[in-house]
């Protein structure tokens, strides 16, 4: 029988191919031994060639992405030097739309399935690989038609990391960089009562996140909904993942979305601009009014994990209206906002009106925008910079407290991020640093250099902020004083005084003791975070991370 090895190399260690496990199951009945191996991007490119030979594969299959594209490039050619014998199949959307170009620069390569591949990849199984064309073009089953993808053996590999599952597949809209967007990419449906019984079984898995891949989740109301009163009803110890439009969603969807268990789902809701004139270049629908009025009115149940995203480098999009946007976006209040950039992906209207836009983006993936008519590479370089510092000091949500009151003090958030990156710059800090104490450092210092009336009031800020994540009563030198021992003395005596055999219990506290001595204690420096936050109590005790006001004289 012949050896045949499906491989992906992923984005990241915790990620999973999906895609992979559906040609494995289309095909598990023909008479072949099949294997799936995944990798990660960050592998050692020796590594992955060893796995690959080790396996003496008599085919390979490679999906390949945006991602790991350069990672094939540069795996074909010694593939074939080692594994001579060795026929190459190629699928997914790196190939799809410029087959030829990878047949022309690859000749080693012997099929390339363009499109959704599993019928494709059936036809040349069956045939045995004798198929005079090497471009291989398939119409698919309809998607209720096709096998479920995983199998139990699966889970041994991959239950800690994220699973990936799709109840529809194509998209309806028409947005002119995305791939989905063609017209072989047609919405269509998984029918409900099949993917009612994948779930149950998914979820019998018990991984820690099952994210659906649906183009646009809610696209069609009952399907989504079921969906998601199904898996309210189950309630299980997992997160689900949903990408979804707002504008689709009405009252009804609200009054579900609102009774749903925090942290079993999480949004990610890709907005992109909020110039009218961007959005209809790209084909997207525009009704601000109507997105704000329903991620907020989704933030506001404070159940659902939201994050929203932007892409600079769009048509019509200046540094002004990107300002603007990027302003709109932020003051909604996600948890996460993704500052993404315009990727011209292969395929995509977009990649076909480059001229008309001026864009110039890189030759190799992930086809990143350099400029365009409305951008300049230095205009684009510096949104990449305020990219990183979103990422480290806000979406981290480690610094929310000085954060909320800090970027309040400037005309809008852009100009803060604008303005906290010149300070940084002007000190040569690292800004790709992740070290919690020495970004808090620098945050401090530039509130205080900013503000130098309300330090005291920003001291106690980013103490409050470290304080939510502290594992004992220690604060670093820069947000030490005088009160600190105090505070451990009277909140530790206190919450002593109330010990009854290992539990401590009052009011709405309710802790065993030993969680007592972990505790971090917290008195402010200034009155006005006192009386903002707990003006009726003495000190506060950070127990497990959560904050409980303690009130300590009568
Ligand atoms: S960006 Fe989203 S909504 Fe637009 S075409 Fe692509 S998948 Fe569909």
């Amino acid at each position: 029988m012949k050896r045949l090895l499906l491989i992906c190399i992923n984005a990241r260690y915790t990620h999973s191919n999906l895609a992979i496990r559906y040609l494995r199951n289309y095909v598990s009945d023909l008479a072949y031994e099949l294997k799936i191996i995944e990798f990660s991007i960050n592998q050692k490119f020796l590594e992955i060639l060893e796995q690959i030979a080790h396996n003496k594969p008599d085919i390979l299959a490679f999906s390949v992405y945006i991602w790991n594209t350069d990672l094939v490039r540069l795996l074909l050619p010694e593939i074939t030097k080692i594994l001579p014998d060795s026929k190459i199949i190629l699928g997914g959307p790196e190939v799809s739309y410029n087959p030829k170009d990878w047949q022309q620069n690859f000749p080693e390569i012997d099929f390339i399935i363009c499109g959704a591949g599993e019928a494709g990849f059936r036809y040349i199984l069956e045939n045995n690989l004798n198929i005079s064309d090497a471009i291989i073009r398939k119409k698919n089953p309809i998607f209720s038609g096709i096998p479920f993808p995983y199998i139990l053996s699966d889970f041994h590999e991959i239950s800690e990391k994220y699973i990936y599952y799709e109840s529809s597949r194509g998209c309806s809209f028409k947005c002119s960089y995305c791939l989905s967007s063609r017209s072989d990419q047609l919405l269509e449906f998984r029918d409900i009562e099949i993917v009612k019984k994948e779930l149950v079984f998914l979820i019998e898995q018990n991984p820690r996140i099952i994210k659906f891949v649906d183009r646009t989740f809610n696209a069609k109301k009952e399907h989504s909904r079921e969906i998601w009163k199904f898996l309210i009803k189950l309630n299980p110890k997992i997160t689900f993942h949903f990408e979804i439009h707002p504008e689709l969603l009405d009252e009804e969807d609200m009054q579900i979305l609102k009774n749903c268990p925090k942290n079993l789902f999480q949004f990610e809701i890709g907005i992109q601009s909020t110039n009218p004139e961007t959005l209809e270049a790209i084909h997207r629908t525009n009704n601000w009014i109507k997105t704000s009025k329903m991620v907020k009115q989704l933030i506001s149940f404070d159940n659902i994990h939201i994050h929203v995203d932007l892409i600079a480098g769009l048509p019509f999009e200046s540094i002004k209206n990107l300002e603007r946007s990027f302003n709109d976006i932020f003051n909604l209040g996600a948890d996460h906002l993704q500052l993404g950039f315009l990727k011209v992906l292969p395929g995509t209207e977009i990649a076909e009106n480059v001229k008309t836009f001026g864009i110039m983006s890189s030759n190799t993936s992930p086809y990143i925008i350099l400029q365009n008519n409305w951008l300049t590479f230095a205009e684009l370089n510096r949104m990449h910079k305020i990219e990183t510092l979103l990422d480290a000091f806000s979406n981290s949500n480690k610094y929310k407290m000085i954060l909320k009151h800090l970027i309040l003090k400037f005309d809008t958030p852009y100009v803060f991020f604008i303005e906290f990156l010149k300070f940084l710059q002007s000190r040569n800090y690292d800004l790709q640093t992740k070290n919690w104490k020495k970004n808090a450092f620098e945050l401090f210092q530039f509130a205080i250099e900013s503000f130098p009336d309300v330090d005291k009031f920003f001291f106690d800020c980013l103490k409050w902020d470290w304080c939510l994540q502290a594992k004992s009563h220690y604060y670093p030198e820069f947000l030490r004083c005088e009160t600190d021992s105090v505070a451990k003395k009277i909140g530790y005596e206190y919450l002593n005084s109330y010990k009854i055999n290992n539990k401590i219990v009052i009011d709405e506290i309710d802790i065993f003791a030993s969680d007592v001595k972990k505790a971090i204690y917290f008195i402010p420096l200034s009155d006005e975070f006192k009386q903002l936050y707990f003006p009726t109590s003495d000190v506060v005790a950070f127990i497990n991370g959560e904050p409980s006001p303690l009130k300590i004289s009568n």
